[in-house]
């Protein structure tokens, strides 16, 4: 993955406040503190309530960590209860916010065009969308799923502007693989990862599909990240479960070790 620096994004979803937030930080930053990880950049998507302490910490003590939100409004500001808007994420030092996540558009009937309203106001705030692909098993069973995760790429970049997209990271998350210890084979991963580089290839240049990360997710741990960043296409991974244990995700940032 020339030029690819893999990045290893943690989503916590709705676990951990915000004091449970700044321990798990500080105990990462504890644990990453030496110049073996430089080659990876390490990302904390974090809930709404959090991302102060993440901020202040990350903030005050110079940590190498990016980090961002697990959602965000369409909308920039006003009558929208309990929405949080790409204004306020930017305001909070966030660099990315993650959009279309599948338990977003399984509990809260996320469509594409509500997705591509997401990805389109992270890009006007100067946030960088973590885009999540990937399709159930009932497709996957049927052998439709390079075909419906495209759909869904193509779908969710609908009118962006090659360089909105340069600033985009995809994340291929089959349904399946979610918080169910069922993990996609390294070649299924590197199938519908390859898929989206030459299809991001196609929708803008082969450039940007070249620089753009394409990250896999669904059950990583420690003992299997390797395989699966052992493929050409897979630069990185987005970490439910085992982002919320501190020697786990540990272990995933240090991959190569
Ligand atoms: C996720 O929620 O993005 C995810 C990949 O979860 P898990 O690692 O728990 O399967």
């Amino acid at each position: 993955r020339d030029g690819r620096t893999p990045l290893m994004a943690g989503n916590w979803k709705m676990n951990l406040n915000h004091l449970e937030a700044i321990a798990l930080t500080q105990k990462l930053a504890f644990s990453l503190d030496d110049p073996d990880f430089e080659a990876v950049e390490v990302a904390l998507l974090v809930p709404f309530t959090d991302i102060r302490s993440v901020q202040t910490l990350v903030d005050a003590d110079k940590m190498r960590f990016s980090y961002g939100s697990q959602d965000i409004s369409a909308h920039d500001a006003g009558a929208y209860t309990g929405e949080v808007s790409g204004v306020m994420l930017a305001k909070l030092g966030c660099t990315y916010a993650i959009v279309g996540h599948s338990e977003r558009r399984q509990y809260h009937g996320e469509d594409e065009a509500v997705v591509n309203a997401k990805v389109k106001a992270a890009f006007r705030h100067g946030l960088r969308p973590i885009l999540c692909v990937g399709e159930g098993l009932d497709v996957r069973q049927a052998g439709e799923h390079v075909g419906h995760t495209l759909a869904q790429l193509d779908g969710a970049l609908d009118g962006v502007p090659e360089k909105n997209a340069a600033d985009l990271v995809v994340a291929y998350e089959p349904v399946w693989a979610i918080g169910t210890g069922e993990v996609a084979t390294p070649e299924d991963a590197q199938e519908v990862c390859g898929a989206i580089r030459g299809r991001l290839g196609e929708l803008y240049s082969k450039e940007l599909a070249e620089n753009v990360r394409v990250l896999y997710g669904g059950s990583v741990k420690g003992d299997n990240v390797a395989a699966i960043m052992a493929q050409p296409d897979v630069d990185g991974a987005l970490v439910g479960g085992a982002s919320l244990q501190a020697d786990e995700f540990v272990k995933i940032v240090r991959y190569s070790k």
